[in-house]
């Protein structure tokens, strides 16, 4: 096959594993351009997420001795998921085929032979997806099954229990690059560019050395971006909670009303009863109306593609 493949792989402070990331990633490589399944120009692509220890060095030192290792350096360290598409807008000039992996080789490389093939079968994006999440804690494995429930609910698709373990075709990934937006949640967009894609299915390991670069602190703001980054559903939560709370004003002036009138209040009780749930019903409504708004601005800025059109043949009877 003459399909170019680069395996593009973020590393932010990985010395530690990166020796044997590029052993075990090379090794799969090799295997795939022997077995005619990739052209022999495919590449592995680091990208270094301007690491603070020797990354860098051990990356150029690669290219030096091994033709096919590339990399790129960032001037510092701007985050997993801009890593993930500088690899891909630079790899998406030269490549047919695009697969990400972390460095940590918690994912299963193996893999990558089934989402070659997957792709062979016509698929423009091959999901890895974890069959099981024995190696992860019990909190880490909780709060990532609640964190997919609540998306749901929210109406963002997400792949559940997969990462940014996975496969895109230049077409997929061209298709991505459309989306112009500065707040990176890969995992959210990939799936609204709507190719036909399958799932591959491996068993998620340990961290191989080094200790995660996902601390709990930054797992929520990336948990609360890919939220507020999808959905305006919270916005329309106001607003249910506006006129919830206008219906129990209304209950609550038909009972101050009645007590009132049956002489078992005090002065004032009444009128201020009514004011503050009134008033903080008209005001809840007020601010989702206003959010409405805000809403639409989201989602204009955000300068979305409004379509991908997967196949037409209107410019090419027309070239004739
Ligand atoms: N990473 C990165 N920049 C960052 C943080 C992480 O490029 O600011 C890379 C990291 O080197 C690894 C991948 O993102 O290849 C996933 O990180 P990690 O394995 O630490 O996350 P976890 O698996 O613990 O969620
Ligand atoms: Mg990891």
């Amino acid at each position: 096959m003459n399909d170019i493949l680069t395996i593009i792989i973020p590393c932010f402070n990985e010395q530690e594993v990166l020796p044997e990331t590029r052993k075990e990633v090379g090794k799969i490589l090799n295997d795939l351009i022997d077995g005619e399944k990739v052209s022999a120009k495919s590449k592995i692509l680091f990208v270094d997420d301007g690491s603070s220890d020797n990354t860098w060095t051990l990356i150029e030192d690669y290219s030096k001795h091994y033709s096919y290792v590339t990399g790129i350096t960032f001037t510092r360290n701007y985050g997993h998921q801009n890593a993930l598409l500088a690899g891909l807008s630079i790899a998406s000039k030269y490549s047919d085929i695009m697969i990400t992996i972390d460095a940590d080789l918690q994912d299963d490389v193996n893999a990558m032979y089934e989402m070659i093939d997957k792709y062979h079968q016509g698929n423009e994006i091959v999901y890895g997806v974890r069959s099981s999440r024995e190696t992860d804690t019990f909190f880490k494995k909780n709060t990532a099954l609640a964190f997919y429930a609540l998306m749901r609910k929210l109406g963002v698709q997400l792949v559940p229990n997969s990462a940014d373990y996975r496969l895109m075709s230049k077409k997929a990934v061209l298709a991505l690059l459309e989306y112009k937006e500065r707040n990176l949640f890969l995992r959210g967009m990939v799936p609204l560019i709507g190719y036909q894609s399958a799932k591959v299915f491996y068993k998620r390991k340990k961290r191989f050395a080094g200790k995660s670069k996902y601390p709990l602190k930054k797992m929520i703001h990336f948990a609360f971006d890919g939220i507020t980054s999808f959905s305006t559903t919270p916005i329309k939560l106001i607003m249910n909670l506006g006129i919830l709370v206008i219906i129990v004003s209304i209950v609550l002036m038909i009972y101050t009303l009645v007590q009132k009138f049956s002489g078992g209040t005090t002065s004032g009780w009444s009128s201020l009863m009514i004011s503050i749930w009134l008033l903080g019903g008209v005001q809840l409504l007020s601010l989702s109306i206003l959010g409405e708004y805000i809403g639409k601005i989201f989602t204009e800025v955000k300068m979305r593609p409004r379509f991908h059109i997967r196949y037409e043949n209107y410019s090419k009877k027309m070239k004739f």
